[in-house]
């Protein structure tokens, strides 16, 4: 049905169609807690649920708050993820849940399991609890509450939902196995009391909130769900999932499939160390360009079609890895490659004053936007006497290989003239602080006869070019996995001081009326786009990726 590549769930969801299961329909559910930003990883989840009702015939993907933990939650979060999704490219159409919906539904499901002896009221606090769970090697021992009679049981969660009893005081448990060597399956818990938080949906309507465990199923099930798909670390909640919905009285069963969930080297991708570099004033905000958060990739040029062919491209198995940083750079530098504005963009100028060039002269040379697109048309460009080029670009002697300019030595200014190096002017430090150059006037888009020119290298003009602030934009962490490093006490010391550096750039005229998240590639040294922060009295660009892969070890 479908030119997506394929994978495990793909052809289970294609035999099942093929069985005419689930009436020959696929519905899936993208299920976020609002308790952070949208990650990377979840791009993976959405692309994947979202793509997948997409490409068969019929499909339904609902977008379902996962709001359970009222506490860590907010309705901020609520908003930046609808906007993160809608901003992918997906479409919840008039699919959008929460799972504080089903409060009431759950309740009674809590109530249908507790009449039929499959739940009770356990008095044992969080510790005592621990420790009557047992251990993977040691079975655990029944709670003394476990045989309380349905009518205790019945009174005690009534008066427990009425706000009776204290936080902690008392939980509500399946009762199921407290040998099973699956301790998910060791009486887990299935509600808890909490007073005094008010729920961003709900208010303070409830002072018992139910476990994702007990939840999630219900959830997915009323909701019509045919295929579940979550990360590998819930593939021993299963056994839960099913037997919670083969305890109550619901007519759907949906397929739990698990598949890998994606880490990506040098960046961490937890909401809660995400929350704390947040926090802790070590990102400037959930959407700082640094962030792997989809709010920070967007801000830093990321485009959604980047970030889609990225997921595809990772695919989907059941086997934990770590992905390249270079691979996801890779995909923005294909689609920027071809969609991107070129400019000119000196990021480290030093002073160019052409001596033979007249001096209130400014020449408006016409430069093409794209070079393999004619269609993306052109923009002019000020030529003047004196000019900036980037400090890189320049040494008093370099052997053939430099390709840039030297003293006493021709290069191209990219779409204008050949210029020549005649004299360096250095201060009393002898840094060098301006080149005189000359040019020849007959080399406008032609080369000098009988002369080899080194190279081409860009230019802003002096007086006509825009003063911008380019932020450079480096990994976050030095370590390629720094959550998992045991060596150190906190992920937060593998961070890498250097990865903002602000530098004063001169930009070609035109840039002054770029427009914020507008994208370009400044040739020669890599895409930027327009930051949020930006004005047309205060440019301000991010960089996006680098022109070529620099990840390489
Ligand atoms: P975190 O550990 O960052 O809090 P989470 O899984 O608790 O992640 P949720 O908001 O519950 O965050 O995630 C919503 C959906 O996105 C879930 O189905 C989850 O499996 C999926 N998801 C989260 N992180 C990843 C990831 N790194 N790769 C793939 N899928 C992910
Ligand atoms: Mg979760
Ligand atoms: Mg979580």
């Amino acid at each position: 049905e479908t030119s997506a590549p394929t994978h495990f769930i793909r052809q289970i969801i294609e035999r099942d169609l093929a069985a005419g299961k689930n009436d020959g329909k696929i519905h899936t559910r993208f299920p976020p807690e609002p308790n952070g930003y949208l990650h990377i990883g979840h791009a993976k989840s959405i692309c994947l649920n979202f793509g997948l009702a997409k490409d068969y015939a019929g499909g339904q993907c609902n977008l379902r708050f996962d709001d359970t933990n009222p506490h860590k939650e907010n309705e901020d979060y609520v908003n930046a993820i609808k906007e993160d999704v809608k901003w992918l490219g997906f479409d919840w159409e008039d699919r959008l849940y929460y799972a504080s919906d089903y409060f009431e539904k759950l309740y009674g499901y809590a109530v249908e399991l507790i009449k039929a002896g499959k739940a009770y009221v356990c008095d044992l606090n969080a510790e005592q609890t621990r420790e009557y769970r047992g251990t993977l090697t040691d079975p655990g021992r029944e709670s003394p509450y476990r045989n309380r009679s349905v009518e205790e049981n019945l009174d005690l969660f009534a008066r427990i939902r009425a706000g009776e009893f204290e936080d902690g005081s008392r939980v509500l448990r399946a009762k199921i196995d407290m040998a099973s060597p699956n301790m998910n399956m060791r009486d887990p818990t299935l509600y808890r009391i909490r007073h005094g938080v008010i729920h961003h949906q709900t208010g303070e309507a409830w002072c018992i909130y139910p476990m994702y465990d007990f939840t999630h199923p219900i959830s997915d099930a009323l909701e019509g769900i045919t295929h579940s798909l979550c990360t590998l670390e819930f593939e021993d909640h299963r056994p839960l999932y099913d037997w919670i919905l083969d305890n109550i009285t619901i007519d759907c069963h949906p397929q739990q499939i698990e598949f890998s969930r994606l880490n990506l080297e040098y960046t961490v991708m937890s909401k809660r160390k995400l929350t704390q570099l947040v926090d802790e004033g070590l990102m400037t905000g959930w959407d700082d360009p640094r962030m792997p958060t989809i709010a920070g990739l967007r801000r830093r040029g990321y485009t959604p079609k980047s970030i889609r062919t990225f997921c595809e491209r990772i695919g989907v198995t059941k086997s934990a890895n770590s992905v390249e940083m270079g691979m996801l750079e890779a995909c923005i530098r294909e689609d920027l490659d071809q969609h991107a504005r070129r400019a000119l963009a000196v990021l480290d100028p030093l002073k160019v004053v052409i001596e033979n060039y007249p001096e209130e002269k400014v020449e408006m040379l016409d430069a093409p936007y794209h070079p393999k697109d004619e269609s993306m048309g052109s923009r002019q460009l000020a030529f003047t006497r004196e000019i900036y080029i980037d400090r890189a670009d320049f040494r008093e002697e370099a052997n053939k290989k430099y390709k840039r300019m030297v003293t006493g030595g021709e290069v191209r200014l990219r779409n204008a003239y050949v210029i020549k190096c005649e004299q360096v002017i250095k201060d009393d430090d002898g840094e060098i602080i301006e080149l005189r150059c000359s040019y020849d006037p007959e080399t406008l888009g032609a080369n000098p006869v009988g002369r080899k020119v080194r190279g081409v290298i860009h230019w802003a003009s002096a007086s006509q070019g825009v003063p911008a602030e380019v932020r450079i934009y480096d990994r976050l962490f030095n370590h390629p996995a720094p959550d998992s490093d045991k060596s150190v006490e906190s992920f937060l010391q593998h961070i890498n001081p250097d990865s903002l550096r602000t530098v004063q750039a001169i930009v070609e005229p035109s840039l002054r009326q770029a427009e914020v998240g507008e994208q370009f590639q400044f040739e020669r040294e890599g895409y930027f786009c327009v930051d949020q922060e930006s004005s047309h009295d205060k440019v301000i660009f991010n960089r996006t990726v680098t022109l070529r892969d620099t990840w390489a070890k």
